[in-house]
């Protein structure tokens, strides 16, 4: 679904977001990419690139140039005894993960899925769970970034370091990042423990299930009464050997079950009916949040990332760790007001804070909490009543998630605020990368 069209067209994986590019760029080499900029300031034409297209926002999209680095998507050096990774930027998660596996190397921590480009996941502060740890982009030590004028800038420790400080969180806007070097750890697996209680159980333990475990996290299954509490403990310990061949089988057949089935197949056509009998949904989530533990051991990246074939809309906002649950509460007495049905979860996540600019964890230790509807149903009530509510405390929307804030409601929720925009107006002074979506959200360059 998401992806170029064969008509010149280019959607997101969602679908909501379409462009119709002047041009089409797919360079080879960080020199094509600069000629590529060249040209389009020549022709007074505006560029956008596009990673694996997991926004929901119309942040990558462009009637001007739109460039895809596909063909830019290599690992240039893995140092096993530094944990440095360099990578071409266009690499998607999914096939970096096995190679640093093999490496004896993983990454620190990451998002539900994997199937985003290193660039856009960076760009647009991706990040997954855990109160000692951060989002993707601060495990990011170099960038070469192409600048509106099309000239290469090298940023790390040494050099630019100030600009490498920006540009980790630059939602496309400062350049266009041709490698990263990225610090990983060694490899670990994880044991998870997958428990569905009542929700008003794991919003009154949240706090202590956090500190215990390094990776917490829960989906609240609308009109339920029900979440499931997601728990992974980093550990060396290899998964035991299965018994027999049986027990191996019957052990991907769990997982199958638990992944592709109910989360993906089951959950899907339950939606598809949802849409067509909406009076059923209520009951559906009941199927959906289904109940009981399950409890396995394997590969960091495997646990962390699952698939994700049914498509939805999306909008996460991140506010202070201490608001959290109780921003939490009051999103449910949103959904309970609706007078409609929700058949998506909403989901509740945790991080410590950072200090990179423009990203959603900067400054302070974050809670996040994201609500979804199934693709082509209804939204913008209910996620603005959630955004209302996320105002309160300062929150701070998923560059990449939708939502409906402006430059002007948006500025004094970052401390780094000015630091973007100054390192903006330095790389890219004439706008060469803006698009509607960036206007909007930080406003002109200046
Ligand atoms: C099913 C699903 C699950 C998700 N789960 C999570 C999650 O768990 N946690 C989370 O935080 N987010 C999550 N997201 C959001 C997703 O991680 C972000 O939207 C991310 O930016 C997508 O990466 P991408 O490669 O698709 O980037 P795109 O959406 O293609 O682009 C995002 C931005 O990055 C810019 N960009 C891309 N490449 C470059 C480059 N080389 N140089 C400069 N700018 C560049 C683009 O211009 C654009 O501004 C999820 C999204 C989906 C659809």
């Amino acid at each position: 679904m998401g992806g170029f069209r064969s008509d010149g067209t280019w959607r997101n994986w969602a679908g909501n977001q379409v462009a119709r590019p002047a041009r089409v760029e797919r360079p080879r080499t960080e020199e094509e990419v600069s000629a590529l900029v060249r040209r389009a300031a020549a022709e007074g034409r505006r560029v956008r690139v596009v990673g694996a297209g997991h926004s929901f926002t119309a942040i990558a999209v462009t009637d001007d140039v739109l460039v895809t680095l596909d063909d830019l998507a290599a690992v240039v050096d893995i140092d096993r005894e530094t944990g440095l990774v360099r990578v071409q930027a266009g690499i998607r998660l999914t096939a970096l993960n096995p190679l640093l596996h093999a490496a004896g190397l993983a990454m620190p921590n990451l998002g539900d899925i994997a199937y985003q480009s290193v660039a856009g996941a960076i760009s647009t502060s991706t990040h997954g769970t855990g109160l000692g740890f951060r989002s993707i982009a601060d495990g990011v030590v170099g960038l070469r970034v192409v600048t509106g004028d099309g000239f290469v800038l090298a940023c790390d420790g040494g050099q630019n370091a100030d600009l490498l400080h920006v540009a980790r969180v630059g939602l496309g806007a400062l350049g266009i990042v041709t490698e990263v070097t990225l610090r990983c750890v060694p490899a670990f697996n994880l044991r998870a423990v997958e428990e569905v209680l009542p929700v008003d159980e794991v919003l009154d333990h949240f706090d202590q299930f956090a500190e215990a475990t390094d990776h917490t996290e829960f989906f609240w299954m609308p009109h339920t009464g029900r979440a499931l509490l997601k728990r992974n403990t980093r550990t060396t310990e290899a998964p035991p050997p299965p018994r027999n061949r049986r027990h191996a089988l019957r052990r991907r057949w769990k997982r199958f079950k638990n992944k592709e089935l109910m989360e993906n197949a089951v959950f899907g056509a339950l939606n598809h009916l949802g849409r067509l009998r909406p009076a059923m949904v209520p009951r559906f989530n009941g199927l959906v949040a289904g109940e009981g533990r399950a409890e396995y051991l394997t590969t960091s990246y495997e646990v962390f990332a699952s698939p994700r074939r049914v498509r939805f809309y999306e909008m996460e906002y991140a506010v202070p760790r201490e608001h959290g649950l109780e921003a939490f509460r009051r999103v449910q007495e949103v959904v309970d007001g609706l007078g409609r049905p929700i058949s998506f979860p909403v989901e509740f996540r945790i991080l410590g804070g950072d200090d990179i600019p423009l990203s959603t964890a900067s400054g302070r230790d974050t809670a996040y909490i994201a609500v979804h509807v199934f693709r082509g149903t209804r939204y913008e009530d209910y996620f603005r009543g959630v955004e209302a509510v996320m105002d309160d405390y300062g929150g701070r929307p998923h560059w990449g998630k939708l939502h409906f804030q402006s430059a002007a409601t948006l500025a004094d929720r970052y401390p780094g605020w000015e630091a973007f925009r100054s390192a903006r107006a330095r790389l890219d002074p004439d706008g060469r990368f803006s698009n509607d979506y960036l206007d909007r959200v930080l406003g002109p360059v200046s």
